[in-house]
């Protein structure tokens, strides 16, 4: 059983893989066997320490997922580290927070063009290599609000929303070609982008009373999700958004 979770010899792309819930993708991978390109705008050291210590092969690319002008290098400079690209984990994301009768233009567009545009547009490049290479793993981090509409994020729940319609298209034309693209939802987890909620004295209970486990999720919680959607343990399933959620969707 867990050759089937092995990914030793496999590259991923992870993409925001600094911080967070991208940090914590790219160490499981590690764990798991898999060489590690983390790409995005800040200094990624201490995921590069990790993976490093996990044994396992590091490259950094600098590239800023506002715009798809890093895209293609990004992609290429993947390929080129190992000779290879097996998994794309497209996690780099943003949120903004304003009632929707104050949102603006400028925030809409940020969050669309980070957590949408970009997601295709990498994913798109990543499949035209892997079409011709045997196939490959695509993840994409969607978001309660996948399914849900939040409360005060609505450009947010817009790309969110379209990153699981995204998952599904992409897996319709694409498993076909051995690619599997799929998608983790995660519930409520501790990193920067939830730190206002946490600091908000009536949303945090409000969260927390909410969630069957009783707990935030912490970055390691995606580790078995990220490590069965990368892995051959998942080549039947193809387009499937699976929450990680501490059972947030089953209330
Ligand atoms: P985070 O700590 O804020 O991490 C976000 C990551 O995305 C960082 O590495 C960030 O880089 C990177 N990023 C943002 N904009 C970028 C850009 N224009 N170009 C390159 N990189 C960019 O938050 P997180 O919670 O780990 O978020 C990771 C993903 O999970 C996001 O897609 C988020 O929407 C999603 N998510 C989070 C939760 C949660 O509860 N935390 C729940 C559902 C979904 P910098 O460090 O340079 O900003």
């Amino acid at each position: 059983m867990s050759n089937l979770f092995d990914l030793t010899g496999r590259t991923a792309l992870v993409t925001g893989a600094n911080t967070g819930l991208g940090q914590a993708i790219a160490i499981a991978l590690a764990r798991a066997g898999a060489d590690i390109v983390a790409a995005g705008r800040s200094d990624a050291s201490e995921t590069a320490q990790a993976v490093a210590e996990a044994g396992r092969g590091f490259h950094f690319v600098q590239a800023d997922f506002g715009s798809t002008a890093d895209v293609q290098r990004v992609v290429d400079a993947a390929i080129a580290f190992r000779g290879r690209l097996d998994v794309v984990v497209n996690n780099a994301g943003i949120i903004r927070r304003a009632d929707s009768l104050d949102v603006t233009e400028d925030d809409w567009d940020a969050v669309v063009n980070t957590n949408m545009k970009s997601v295709f547009f990498v994913s798109q490049a990543a499949a035209r290599y892997m079409a011709k290479h045997g196939g490959g793993k695509i993840i994409n981090v969607a978001s309660l609000l996948s399914f849900q509409g939040g409360i005060r994020v609505p450009a947010y729940t817009a790309s969110k929303s379209a990153v699981a319609g995204i998952t599904h298209a992409l897996a319709n034309e694409w498993a076909a070609l051995g690619i599997n693209v799929n998608a983790i939802a995660p519930g409520y987890f501790e990193t920067n982008n939830t730190a206002p909620l946490r600091d908000d004295p009536n949303r945090a209970p409000a969260i927390l009373a909410r969630i069957p486990a009783g707990r935030w999720g912490v970055p390691d919680d995606l580790a078995g999700a990220a490590v069965f959607l990368a892995s051959a343990a998942s080549n039947y399933v193809h387009g499937i958004v699976l929450p990680v959620d501490g059972g947030w969707l089953a209330r």
